[in-house]
């Protein structure tokens, strides 16, 4: 573990203000116009519902109970592999044979591969407040398309984009060589700093939008409610079982 001498005396009652916070912050998303993002948040729509989410919410996700090969229709088992539409950064689920033919042809990339768990990661606060991101629960990735690092961050309307500012972003990557290898376009850096002490993952792209996914399946009435919290630890506790250290 990293030195955190500013977290190490946060108590149970700070974080739980800070959890109260982040709901807060997806409430007011909630009722946000949904992003100018068309293609995100339809990506968002792509890889939802990790079994675990799965609690059955009475809205267009119920329609995904069933899922087919987006390119050729066929249908596909649950945990089936998934491919990067490159140019509308969207995620689509894909058959063993269309991954097969498609995969790293034209615009089709394979989403990323590896699962890391960055347990000393260092993300100093002003750091973060950099970034101008209004929850503390977010991934980001190199876009080779914008040219830019983007920042997602869950909400029940998908997922919310913005781009940073290269220099924030390099203060980062100064401070953790680990993220000069993070793959553009087909994989994302993971972080939840609603957690204690605050959990960062480098995942496959289509994990970081079924993050995404999860959390707005897993919405109820206005606020969120408790589905919000267990979807994001259970989440988390997936990829930490996917994960490699
Ligand atoms: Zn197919
Ligand atoms: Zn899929």
């Amino acid at each position: 573990m990293s030195e955190r001498p500013d977290r190490g005396t946060l108590s149970d009652a700070v974080a739980a203000q800070r959890r109260a916070r982040m709901v807060s912050g997806l409430r007011t998303l909630s009722r946000a116009p949904v992003a100018p993002s068309a293609p995100v948040a339809a990506a968002a729509g792509g890889p939802a519902g990790p079994p675990a989410a799965a609690s059955g919410p009475a809205g267009p996700l119920a329609a995904t109970s069933q899922d087919f090969c987006d390119i050729c229709g066929t249908t596909i088992p649950a945990d089936h592999r998934h491919l990067l539409a490159l140019a509308e950064r969207q995620i689509v689920c894909s058959c063993e044979t269309c991954w097969g033919l498609r995969a790293g042809e034209g615009d089709w990339r394979p989403v990323g591969n590896r699962t890391l768990w960055l347990d000393d990661l260092r993300v100093p606060d002003d750091v973060w407040a950099g970034f101008q991101i209004p929850i503390g629960l977010a991934f980001f990735m190199v876009s080779t398309v914008t040219d830019c690092v983007v920042a997602m961050y869950p909400s029940p309307a998908g997922a919310t984009e913005s781009e940073l500012r290269f220099d924030t972003w390099q203060r980062l990557v100064a401070l953790n060589p680990v993220l000069e290898d993070l793959e553009p376009d087909v994989e994302g850096l993971v972080v939840n700093r609603l957690a204690e002490p605050p959990v960062h993952a480098i995942a496959p792209i289509d994990r970081c939008y079924a993050l995404t996914g999860a959390i707005k399946a897993s919405w109820e009435g206005i606020s969120g409610g408790a589905g919000v919290d267990t979807a994001v630890a259970d989440f988390f506790d997936g990829l930490r079982a996917q994960a490699t250290v």
